[in-house]
C-alpha cells in the first residue's frame, strides 16, 4: 500500500497523547501502564507518579458501591462498561464527576488490558442542577402574579356580564381568562416536572373506588370538549385501588385532553375499564391523528412532541402522567396507528 508503514510504539503514543479525552490503560491486574496528557491535566497526576499503581488512588469514596459492582460484572464478561456516576478526586483533593467508558482488550479471548476513556462532566452536572433550580424557581415566581390576574379577570368578567356589557368586551375578557388558564397549566406542569425530577412530589395514597373518579373526570372534559363526543363505554363499580385520587384524575384528564386535542371535532373519545387477574386497566381511545410507531416510546420523554401544533403544553403531560403511574406501581402505554387513532392505557394494582 502507498506510503503506509505500521505504527511504531512512539507514533501510537503520540496518537493517544493528542486525544482531547483523558485516557488511562491498565493491565489485566489493574496496574496503570499508560496515561495520556489529557488524563494528566484532568487529574493533576503525572504518569510517572501513577505508573504501576491501581486506579483506586483516584477514588473519592462518594461513588455508590453498586457502580463498581456493575462495572466488574460487565468487565468480567468481557463487555464494555459505561457510567456517568463515578466521582473521583484529583491529586489536589478536589472532586470531579466523570462519564467513564471502560473497554476490556482481549487477546485469544483472554483479557490483557483495560482502557478507560473519560469526560469530566462536573460542569454539565452543575448546569443541569442550575436548570432544575431555575425551572422550579421561575414557576413559583410566576404563580402569584398569574393567580392575581386570574382573580381580577374573573371579577371583571362577572361585572361585565351583570352590567349586560356589549359582547365584544365580554368575549375579550373570556379570551384573557382562557389564556391565563393556559399559563396556569404550563406553570403547574413545570412545577410538577421539576418535583418528579428531584423526588419532591407529594402523594396522598388512600383506598379509593376508581369508577366515580373516572365519571367525575369525564364530566369535566365534556364541559371543555363541546365539539367531541366523550363517552364511557364500560365502568366496573367497586374497583378499589390504593391511589392518590387527585393524581389519577390528573393522568386521566391529561389523556382525555390529548385525545381531544389530537383528534378532529365531531370524533368520539371512548373511556373504558377492564380487570385482569391483579390489575385494573383503564383505556382512553381516540379517532385522531395517531402516533407513528417510531415515536411511540419517545412521547413519554420530557419535552417531547411529535409535532408542536398544540398551543398548550411543553410536551410535559405524558412524562408527568408516566411518573405518577410509576409511583402507583402501575404502567402507562400506548397503541396507535398513524392516521387512525390512539389508545392510551394505564394499569393500577387492584386492592383485594
Ligand atoms: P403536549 O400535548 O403538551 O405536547 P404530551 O406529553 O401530553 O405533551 O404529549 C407528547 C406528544 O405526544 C404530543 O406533542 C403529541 O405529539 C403526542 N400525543 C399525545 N397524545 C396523543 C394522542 N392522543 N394522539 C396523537 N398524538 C398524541
Amino acid at each position: 500500500m502507498k506510503g503506509t508503514t505500521p505504527f511504531t510504539k512512539e507514533i501510537l503514543q503520540q496518537i493517544l497523547d493528542v486525544s482531547p479525552d483523558p485516557l488511562l490503560i491498565t493491565d489485566s491486574e489493574s496496574n496503570i501502564i499508560y496515561a495520556n496528557t489529557s488524563w494528566e491535566k484532568l487529574t493533576g497526576y503525572s504518569f510517572a507518579e501513577v505508573k504501576n499503581k491501581n486506579p483506586r488512588i483516584l477514588q473519592s469514596g462518594k461513588t455508590p458501591p453498586r457502580i463498581y459492582k456493575a462495572m466488574w460484572a460487565r468487565l468480567q464478561q468481557k463487555k464494555p462498561f459505561i457510567s456517568d456516576g463515578i466521582r473521583d478526586k484529583k491529586k489536589n483533593g478536589s472532586e470531579y464527576q466523570i462519564s467513564s467508558s471502560i473497554y476490556p482488550i482481549t487477546q485469544n479471548d483472554v483479557i490483557k488490558y483495560f482502557v478507560q476513556i473519560q469526560h469530566d462532566i462536573t460542569f454539565a452536572k452543575k448546569m443541569d442542577e442550575f436548570r432544575k433550580a431555575f425551572l422550579s424557581l421561575s414557576a413559583h415566581e410566576l404563580k402569584t402574579p398569574i393567580t392575581v390576574l386570574k382573580l381580577l379577570t374573573q371579577s371583571h368578567l362577572l361585572k361585565a356580564k351583570k352590567r349586560g356589557e356589549d359582547t365584544i368586551n365580554i368575549s375579550e375578557l373570556e379570551l384573557i381568562d382562557q389564556e391565563i388558564d393556559r399559563l396556569i397549566t404550563l406553570i403547574n406542569d413545570m412545577l410538577d416536572s421539576s418535583r418528579f425530577e428531584t423526588g419532591k412530589e407529594v402523594m396522598t395514597f388512600e383506598t379509593i373506588d376508581l369508577a366515580p373518579v373516572i365519571k367525575k373526570t369525564v364530566k369535566k372534559i365534556q364541559i371543555f370538549a363541546k365539539n367531541h363526543t366523550v363517552r364511557i363505554d364500560h365502568l366496573i363499580p367497586n374497583t378499589i385501588v390504593i391511589a392518590d385520587s387527585m393524581r389519577i384524575e390528573q393522568v386521566l384528564l391529561n389523556l382525555l385532553s390529548n385525545a381531544v386535542k389530537y383528534s378532529p371535532p365531531e370524533k368520539t373519545v371512548r373511556v373504558s375499564m377492564r380487570n385482569d387477574k391483579k390489575r385494573v386497566i383503564i383505556s382512553v381511545s381516540d379517532e385522531g391523528v395517531g402516533i407513528p410507531k417510531s415515536k411511540q416510546k419517545l412521547i413519554f420523554d420530557r419535552y417531547y412532541q411529535v409535532k408542536s401544533k398544540s398551543k398548550v403544553g411543553f410536551g410535559l403531560g405524558l412524562y408527568i402522567a408516566k411518573e405518577i403511574i410509576k409511583k402507583h406501581k402501575g404502567k402507562l402505554w400506548v397503541e396507535s396507528i398513524k392516521g387512525k387513532g390512539s389508545t392510551f392505557y394505564f394499569s393500577l394494582p387492584r386492592f383485594v
